[in-house]
C-alpha cells in the first residue's frame, strides 16, 4: 500500500545533541519521523515531540535550518564522535531532495568531529566524495534479514537488503571503515539467513558487526505482531517475549551461536546485550 506522505519544515535549536549512547558524544538527527516505516522501529517515540498522531513512516519533519545551526555549533562545542542519526534515517528518500545531512557532513569534514553514519540506504554512496574525505568516519548499515519478502514486510521503505550489502562493498573498497548493526536481532527470523550474511560479510571485509536484541518499546508491538503474524513469526517471538527468563536464554543461545559463526568466518563482533 502506497503510503502519503506529509511533509513539514521546522527549525531546530540544537544541531549536535548530547547522547547517552556509549562511545558517542553527539547524536545528529537531520529529520524528525522515518519515511522508512519499519515496523520493529522505537523512534517513534519522537512523535509526541512534534505532536503528530500520524501513522509512523507517513510523516517527516525537515529540520531545515539545521546546516547553519551546525556551522556555528562546531565553533563551540568540543569535537568528538556523532552518530548520525540516532532516531531517523539521515538517508531516507527525502534527503535526496533536501540534503540536510549532506550538508552537514561537508561541515563536519572540516572539523575534527568523527560522523558515524547509520542508514539502510544506499543514497549514502551519493556523499561517497565527501565521506572518503573524512578520516576516522564510520558508516554502518543496520541489517536485521537479507531474505527480500522479510524485508518488504518489515521495512517498506528501505533500501533492499542487498543493495545496503553492495553500499557497504563500495564504501569498503574505498577504504571508509564500515560495520553491519544487526539491530533486532529478530527471534527465529533473523536466524534464517545469518548464515549467508556472515559469508557476504566476511568477503566484503567490513570493519565489525554488532547486534542487539528486539525491543518492545514506544508502541512498536502492535505493527510488529502484525507483520511477524504474516510472515508467520510471531507465535515463536511471542515465547521468547513471554518472560525475562525465556528472552534471556534465547539471546545467550543466539550470543553463542553467532560468536562461533563470527570466529570462523573472521568477522569481529559485539553485542549491545
Ligand atoms: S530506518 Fe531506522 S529510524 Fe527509520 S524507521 Fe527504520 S529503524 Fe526507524
Amino acid at each position: 500500500m502506497k503510503v502519503i506522505l506529509e511533509v513539514r519544515w521546522i527549525k531546530t535549536k540544537t544541531a549536535l545533541v548530547k547522547s547517552r549512547i556509549y562511545d558517542i558524544d553527539y547524536a545528529l538527527n537531520p529529520y524528525v519521523g522515518c519515511q522508512h516505516g519499519c515496523v520493529y522501529c522505537y523512534a517513534r517515540f519522537m512523535s509526541k515531540y512534534v505532536r503528530e498522531k500520524r501513522d509512523w513512516g507517513s510523516y517527516v519533519y525537515v529540520k531545515i535550518n539545521l546546516p547553519r545551526i551546525l556551522a556555528s555549533e562546531v565553533k563551540k562545542k568540543k569535537p568528538g564522535t556523532v552518530l548520525i542519526s540516532s532516531v531517523t534515517d539521515p538517508y531516507q528518500p527525502i534527503e535526496k531532495k533536501y540534503e540536510i545531512t549532506r550538508r552537514a557532513l561537508e561541515i563536519l569534514s572540516k572539523t575534527m568531529f568523527k560522523p558515524i553514519i547509520m542508514t539502510k540506504s544506499d543514497l549514502a554512496l551519493r556523499d561517497i566524495d565527501i565521506i572518503k574525505k573524512i578520516s576516522d568516519i564510520e558508516v554502518g548499515y543496520s541489517i536485521s534479514t537479507i531474505i527480500p519478502m522479510f524485508s518488504e514486510i518489515l521495512e517498506p521503505s528501505t533500501s533492499p537488503p542487498e543493495k545496503r550489502i553492495k553500499a557497504l562493498e563500495t564504501f569498503s573498497r574505498n577504504k571508509v571503515s564500515t560495520f553491519v548493526f544487526i539491530a533486532p536481532f529478530i527471534p527465529y527470523l533473523s536466524e534464517e539467513s545469518i548464515d549467508v550474511l556472515f559469508d557476504m560479510l566476511s568477503q566484503i571485509k567490513i570493519d565489525r558487526v554488532v547486534v542487539d536484541t528486539l525491543n518492545i518499546r514506544y508502541g512498536n508491538i502492535q505493527d510488529l505482531v502484525k507483520s511477524l503474524n504474516k510472515l508467520g513469526f510471531w507465535e515463536k517471538v511471542r515465547e521468547v517475549l513471554a518472560s525475562e527468563n525465556l528472552f534471556f536464554n534465547y539471546y545467550s543461545y543466539i550470543k553463542n551461536q553467532l560468536i562461533a559463526k563470527a570466529v570462523r568466518k573472521g568477522l569481529r563482533i559485539y553485542f549491545l546485550f
